[in-house]
């Protein structure tokens, strides 16, 4: 449904020298799957989300590559076919969607404003679509007469989802959609949303620092690191079979609710300072695995047994995918 070839986002800065926060970044997204895409922060997961939204800005980003959603390639298409297509085909949750609301216009017009846009239904109909989307996220459909500030954090970004939703897109990225909320309400969230989508049938992109959270919701994670995927493999492997040293860490950070006796790692040293390009493996100065070679050449994505995994350690088998 979704295919992402070769993109690179590459921020401009004043003095000129470019900072590419997304290289040659390569995969794909089915109908009806709930992808995880987790990495520190700085690593390039909101760019990289924003750049498949087409939300990054030309003046400020050089942009290359393709995202070809329901065979049609975003990049190729004028303003005003992407503005269509962005709420019919490809919504977008940010972590501070629910700040986003007009705060003089009740829900349901912010709603109706949506669906006046795109299409020409009765205003009962989409009342009636309103209130079957807050119900939907577990709102009494009776909060589309508030104000935003009438409702708690949790209630908006509930009902940011719904909103995401309004026009039955195929594709919702939530970018770090419950960071800002308490766990408590954090959790309730992400399970509604694994409801919602399991039962819609829509396509999710979760961008999230927590691997915890990705592993709970997701049934395929990738890893990025400096601005690439360094490992992609289903949920249900990835705690026991990851490969890439930098995953192996990721996992160490993660405390598993389920473990009698639970001993946190921390992943040594920073992730490198993209200014001026990466030459070798970008997590070298911190992998224990480290040799020569990852000094000087570019680990490749390649097949392994249940997914890519990009590290010289797997080199004997090194095929670059297509
Ligand atoms: Fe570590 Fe080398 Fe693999 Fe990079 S390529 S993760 S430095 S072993």
């Amino acid at each position: 449904m979704l295919e992402v070839k070769d993109l690179w986002v590459t921020y401009k800065s004043r003095s000129g020298i470019g900072v590419s926060a997304v290289r040659g970044v390569d995969f794909d997204i089915p109908d009806n799957s709930f992808l995880g895409l987790v990495g520190e922060s700085g690593c390039g997961k909101s760019t990289l989300g924003f750049g498949i939204a087409g939300l990054l800005d030309p003046k400020r980003n050089d942009v290359s590559g393709k995202v070809i959603l329901d065979g049609q390639d975003l990049y190729t298409l004028s303003k005003e076919q992407l503005r269509t297509l962005r709420w019919e085909k490809l919504s977008v949750v940010l972590q501070g969607g629910m700040n986003a609301f007009n705060p003089v216009l009740k829900i349901k017009q912010q709603f109706i404003d949506v669906m006046r846009a795109h299409s020409n239904q009765s205003t009962s109909s989409m009342v009636d679509r309103i209130a079957e989307l807050l119900s939907a996220v577990q709102l009494d459909p009776r909060i589309m007469d508030s104000y935003p500030h009438e409702l708690s954090g949790g209630m908006k970004q509930r009902t940011a989802i719904a909103l995401s939703l309004v026009l039955h897109p195929r594709l919702v990225i939530l970018d770090e959609p419950t960071t800002a909320l308490d766990v408590v309400v954090q959790r309730s969230i992400i399970n509604m949303l694994s409801e919602l989508q399991r039962l819609q049938k829509f396509s999710v992109l979760f961008i999230s620092h927590d691997l915890g959270l990705v592993l709970e919701v997701a049934n395929r994670v990738m890893v990025m690191y400096s601005g690439q995927i360094v490992e992609d493999k289903p949920a249900s492997v990835i705690m026991d079979d990851a490969q890439h040293p930098y995953t192996k860490a990721l996992l160490g950070c993660y405390v598993n609710p389920h473990a009698e006796n639970v001993s946190l790692k921390g992943i040594p040293g920073t992730p490198p300072d993209l200014r001026g390009g990466v030459q070798g493996c970008p997590f070298a100065p911190r992998c224990s695995f480290v040799m020569d070679v990852c000094f000087t050449k570019t680990p490749q994505l390649v097949k392994c047994e249940n997914g890519l995994v990009a590290c010289h350690l797997y080199r004997q088998d090194e095929v670059t995918v297509e």
